[in-house]
Formats: structure tokens, C-alpha cells, sequence
């Protein structure tokens, strides 16, 4: 899968993502990470991209034709038009779901605002996903791609090895995943719960069901619901 980011501040995403997990599937060549920055496509002799508001207010707004402009050079070498996710606090709360969904795309595009965002036109002119990773308000996108990109990378055929298995993971089934212990067995005279090491798969399976329904529960009630009205089930 290749990721176009389009951001004011490339470094930061190369810097961020050129490591661990991210970074070996980068140079097996499973993942391709191109940070396109929005900078080289000002038409200004000191390479401005933006401007103060119209109607007045606080802070800059970048303009729309570079943004337009680097869009279309990643257009120009993709086999089509591809998606475009613009990070905004604005828009849908980001999700596994979506994670999924951006996952099946060859090539996806993310645009990361700074300052006060955006010119609108631009955005109506290319952007096909308007994607919050939460309700508070960052400097920039970067973050919030690298999020997304961390997210979405992990379900790409080939980026975990098989003891990295997404299938079991939080939110994969709509509920919060189990606890998780290792070695030793007991550390510091806590013990790890007995039917962990009993080698009986059906009751390590049912155990693990009713910790993830515990811990949903507690944490998340509004998961909680959800699973038990799509489940039928009053466990
Ligand atoms: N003036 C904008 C508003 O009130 O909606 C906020 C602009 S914010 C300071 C600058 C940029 O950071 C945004 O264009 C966006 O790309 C990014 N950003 C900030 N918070 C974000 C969030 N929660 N999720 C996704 N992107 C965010």
C-alpha cells in the first residue's frame, strides 16, 4: 500500500514513521511512505502558503492552489484520482472500522492542515474523507496522520508477522481485548490466573471471552451495549 502525505512538515512524518513496525514493512517494500510537502508548490518568490482570513480573525489560512497543486502531482502518477483524508478536528471520529475500510485502497492521500486550516475550496475540491482523531485541537495533521497511517498499515497483508496478529485485537470483534500476561508466572507473588497455563484451549477461550466482556463493560459501556443488543446475548 502506498501513503501520499501532503503536509507542511514532511519530516516529521518520515521521522515518526521510519521505525519499529512502520519502518521494516517500509523497507521490505509492503508499505511505501511518500511525505509530498505542500511548501514546493507555492508560486511565491519566498515560499509562502498562506494568507489571513477574509472576514477577519485570528491566525493564518493555507491557500488553496498549492494544496490543489500537490494533489495533483500525486494524482498525475496514481492510476486514478485517489482518496483524500483531510485530518481535521471537524470531522468523523476516527475508528478500527474506518482503519478497515482505508485498508482495502492501494493508494490513499492524506492532507494535514496547520494554522487554522484550510482555504474550504481546496477541501471541496479534493478531499473525499473529513477524519477527527478526537475532540481536542492539535497544532497540525501530522500526528493525526501518523495515527492513522500507524492504524491502517497494521491491517495491510504482510506489515505484522504472525505473532503480530491483528484478528484478535481490540475492537475486532467489538469488544476490548483480554488481559495479556508472559513470563514469569508469577512475579512478585502475583500469579498469572491458573487457567492461562493449563493447556486447555475451550476454557482458555471461554476466560478470555468473559474478561473481554468484563473489561468492555467496565470502560466501555457504550461498546458494551452495542455487542450485547447485536449478540442477543444478557451474559
Ligand atoms: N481552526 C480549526 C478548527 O477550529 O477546526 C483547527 C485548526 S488546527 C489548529 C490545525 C490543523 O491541525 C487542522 O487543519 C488539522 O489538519 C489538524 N488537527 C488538529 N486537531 C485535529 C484533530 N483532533 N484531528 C485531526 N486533525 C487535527
Amino acid at each position: 500500500m502506498k501513503f501520499y502525505v501532503m503536509s507542511l512538515f514532511p519530516q516529521m512524518i518520515l521521522d515518526g514513521l521510519n521505525t519499529s513496525i512502520t519502518g521494516r514493512a517500509i523497507d521490505s517494500g509492503v508499505l511505501s511512505i511518500e511525505a509530498v510537502d505542500i511548501r514546493d508548490f507555492s508560486n511565491n518568490k519566498h515560499m509562502k502558503v498562506d494568507d489571513y482570513p477574509y472576514g477577519g480573525g485570528a491566525g493564518m489560512v493555507m491557500q488553496p492552489g498549492p494544496v490543489c497543486d500537490a494533489y495533483e502531482s500525486i494524482a498525475a502518477r496514481c492510476s486514478g484520482r485517489p482518496r483524500v483524508v483531510y485530518m481535521t478536528p471537524q470531522g468523523h471520529t476516527f475508528n478500527q472500522h474506518m482503519a478497515e475500510e482505508f485498508a482495502k485502497e492501494e493508494e490513499l492521500v492524506i492532507l494535514c492542515g496547520h494554522y487554522e486550516g484550510i482555504d474550504e475550496r481546496a477541501l471541496e475540491s479534493i478531499v473525499t474523507d473529513y477524519v477527527s482523531i478526537g475532540d481536542y485541537v492539535l497544532t497540525g495533521g501530522e500526528l493525526p496522520a501518523m495515527v492513522v497511517i500507524d492504524s491502517v498499515s497494521r491491517l495491510v497483508p504482510g506489515v505484522l508477522n504472525n505473532d503480530e496478529s491483528a484478528q484478535t485485537e481490540s475492537f475486532s470483534d467489538g469488544l476490548l481485548e483480554y488481559p495479556q500476561y508472559t513470563r514469569p508466572a508469577n512475579y512478585k507473588g502475583i500469579e498469572v490466573p491458573e487457567v492461562l497455563l493449563s493447556g486447555h484451549h475451550g476454557n482458555i477461550e471461554k476466560w478470555r471471552h468473559e474478561k473481554s466482556l468484563e473489561r468492555t463493560k467496565k470502560y466501555r459501556p457504550d461498546l458494551y451495549e452495542k455487542y450485547m443488543a447485536e449478540n442477543n446475548n444478557n451474559s
